[in-house]
């Protein structure tokens, strides 16, 4: 609880706070994350195979045909009392907004304005041949009854609008590097810190502070470092926010 209380005491000093999330703000929506010991999807498959330009372009029926359960259990998913706090944070003004590497939009759907996709998100694919744009769902919809891949009407094949391994990054990823430089302060929640180059903002942000399940490689430079689960420590926060007014 005292880390939670200088948590919020950071925050209301900060003037202009930054919070970068990954895959461990969902697993307790029920999405598992990719390097949790026996319950990330690592235990079970390599994410770095499967979800790659490379395996799309290889074998694209076998690209959507496995992916399509994950990408499914993402896109249906419900926001957790996590998702919620980090909203209610940045509607007291006390965050100004989040990074995020996850695809699954929870932030959004619990309420969160300025959100910044830098692995893009699964609300929907395009056709790289047309450039046509589509809803995921239906596309799912499609390989789970074996129609796979899904084309576009010229033929092409659809590519969800997610960053995979080997591809550029978004532009979304370069206002997240303006964003951590000039931050006073940058809040990771639920991530690993091992996925380049998103890592590479935490050495870039003046303060820092960490609340994560397991080890992270940055944890020796966090003034903060709060261990256990996000929904629960967000909750806490939030409730010891509450009765803070951001310092001028
Ligand atoms: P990661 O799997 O490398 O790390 C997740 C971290 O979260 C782990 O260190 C774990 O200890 C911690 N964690 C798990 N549950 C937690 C909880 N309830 N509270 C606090 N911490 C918790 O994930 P990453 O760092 O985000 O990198 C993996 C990549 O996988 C990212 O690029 C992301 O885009 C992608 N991914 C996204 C989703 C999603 O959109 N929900 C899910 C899986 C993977």
């Amino acid at each position: 609880m005292e880390n939670i209380k200088k948590l919020a005491q950071l925050l209301a000093e900060s003037k202009d706070t930054m919070v970068l999330t990954g895959a461990g703000v969902s697993t307790e929506s029920g999405i598992p994350d990719f390097r949790s010991p026996d319950t990330g999807l690592w235990s079970q498959m390599d994410p770095m195979e499967l979800l790659s330009r490379s395996a799309l372009s290889r074998n694209p029926a076998n690209f959507w045909t496995r992916s399509e359960p994950i990408f499914r259990e993402m896109s249906t998913a419900q926001p957790n009392p996590c998702h919620y706090a980090l909203a209610r944070l940045a509607e007291k003004g006390l965050i100004r907004g989040i990074v995020t590497q996850n695809i699954d939009s929870l932030h959004q759907l619990a309420g969160s304005k300025s959100v910044l996709e830098v692995h893009g998100h699964l609300r929907s694919a395009h056709c790289p041949g047309c450039g046509a744009h589509t809803d995921m769902l239906p596309l799912l919809d499609q390989v789970a009854k074996g129609d796979s891949p899904p084309r576009c009407s010229c033929g092409g094949v659809f590519r969800p609008d997610v960053v995979l391994f080997g591809d550029p990054l978004p532009d979304a990823f370069h206002v997240a590097w303006q964003w951590a430089r000039v931050c006073d302060l940058l809040l990771v929640v639920g991530s690993s810190l091992e996925v380049a180059p998103v890592c590479w903002l935490v050495p870039a942000a003046s303060r820092l502070a960490i609340i994560n399940m397991g080890e992270t490689q940055c944890d020796d430079m966090a003034e903060v470092l709060i261990r256990g689960k996000a929904g629960e420590i967000l909750t806490d926060l939030v409730k010891e926010a509450e009765g803070l007014q951001r310092q001028p």
